[in-house]
């Protein structure tokens, strides 16, 4: 059989612990026997990120914007404990949060529906695409513990040197402060993301924020959304036949529980957060889920949504037979190789692509799966099979 071949790299980040080791095995049996495969290679493992000062994650995002297309394998997020197990110059900062923040943009998650796998929410027929702003609010906020009485106070001081305050709270005792931005411009293209992405899916765009509380801070999403929604998209809505629907985050919550999916719903950054957790959860397993983050310079960038799987890493290294997922991981490359064959115009990458898809579900629906979908699949003794056995269950698929 003859390898598909490929003209521009992808830019390949490498991560940590499980999902380093399901990397692994996916290119050697998923990719390489069948595609000539081009990537420039990025080692995002907390080791190499440790020995560069974290200038690996900068470089790979950097080359990222050259190639347009990344897949990202799943990557620790250090904190104390893992200051000491790698013994890290620096608690370095959210590998995603650096490479979001380069590249700015919308993170879609979506689920990978299958059969056998039904939702816990039993009225949901079709995937709830989560579209996450991934700039700013919470995850670049300014905080301070307050020991005790005092005012807090919102200070802006603009270029000329004039200064707008606004009062916080006048404290009585001990207490907390926490002081969060956004940018018209990264609204922006979280909007233009969100409305590019459900005509190129044929999806309603729900979206949802706080504004009758947040007059001014989730107010400005609202406008924005909307006034950009008029201007340049509003005609191709109607001509596509698909709708833009705004209402609160509660209301939304509660509607969602009772749609039957097949929308796409736009949070900020916190709210999808939460949200994308919940949604994937319901609809069967987080390792059942696909991640891309689409800026809106034409960038993109697949990962799985889960982590790094820590504790089957521990199973792992102690010789124990481990039954981790590589679904979300696999679409994460499937994403990725197809991307790069539509910006190339490389049919054979895309076809391969949407193989690779047809045979990791097909070799679910047909019964054989990791241990996190046998505990919930509704299809009877289904086999378990361990994390490689899975995977060379979808190769075995794919030569045929
Ligand atoms: P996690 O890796 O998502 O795993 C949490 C639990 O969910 C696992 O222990 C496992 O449950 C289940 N699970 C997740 N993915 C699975 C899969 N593919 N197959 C089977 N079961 C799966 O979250 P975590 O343990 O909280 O975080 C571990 C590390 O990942 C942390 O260092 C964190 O910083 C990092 N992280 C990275 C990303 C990213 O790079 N995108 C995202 C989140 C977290 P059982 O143990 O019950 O089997
Ligand atoms: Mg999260």
């Amino acid at each position: 059989m003859e390898k598909v071949k490929m003209t521009t790299p992808l830019v390949e980040m490498d991560g940590d612990e499980m999902t380093r080791i399901l990397w692994k095995i996916i290119k050697e049996e998923l990719i390489q026997p069948f595609v000539e495969l081009k990537t420039e290679y990025y080692d995002l493992g907390l080791e190499y990120r440790n020995k560069t000062n974290d200038q690996v994650t900068i470089d790979a995002a950097n080359a990222t914007k050259k190639y347009k297309v990344a897949v990202k394998c799943a990557t620790i997020t250090p904190n104390a404990a893992r200051m000491e197990e790698y013994h890290l110059k620096n608690m370095y900062k959210s590998p995603n949060g650096t490479i979001r923040s380069m590249l700015d943009g919308t993170v879609f998650r979506a689920p990978i529906v299958v059969k056998g796998i039904e939702p816990c929410v039993k009225n949901w027929k079709k995937p709830i695409t989560l579209a996450r702003h991934a700039y700013g609010d919470v995850y670049k906020n300014a905080e301070m513990i307050i020991p005790g009485p005092g005012k807090v106070e919102l200070v802006y001081t603009a270029k000329d040197g004039t200064q707008t305050r606004e009062p916080v709270h006048e404290f009585q005792g001990a207490g907390v402060v926490q002081g969060m931005h956004n940018l018209d411009a990264s609204i922006e293209s979280f909007a233009r993301s969100c409305f590019s992405y459900a005509l190129d899916t044929r999806q309603d765009l729900w979206f949802s924020t706080k504004d009758t509380i947040s007059k001014k801070y989730d107010h400005t999403f609202k406008d924005i959304f909307q006034d950009i929604y008029e201007k340049e998209f509003q005609e191709a809505f109607e001509k596509a036949g698909i709708t833009y629907f705004y209402t609160l985050i509660d209301d939304a919550v509660a509607r969602v529980m009772k749609a039957e999916g097949g929308f796409i719903w736009a949070c900020k950054n916190y709210d999808g957060d939460v949200m994308s957790d919940m949604v994937s959860s319901a609809f069967g397993s987080l390792a059942m889920m696909t991640s891309v983050l689409v800026s809106p310079h034409g960038y993109f960038e697949y990962e799985a949504a889960h982590g790094t799987v820590q504790r089957h890493y521990y199973k792992y290294l102690k010789g124990e037979e481990t039954s981790t997922n590589s679904v979300a991981t696999i679409f994460a490359w499937s994403g990725a190789l197809r991307k790069r064959g539509e910006l190339d115009e490389n049919k054979a990458l895309q076809e391969f692509a949407d193989k690779l898809e047809k045979a990791t579900v097909a070799v679910i629906e047909e019964g054989s799966m990791t241990k996190d979908l046998a505990m919930i699949t509704m299809l009877e003794n289904p086999k378990v099979l361990n994390s490689k056995e899975f995977i060379l269950e979808i190769r075995k698929r794919l030569e045929a």
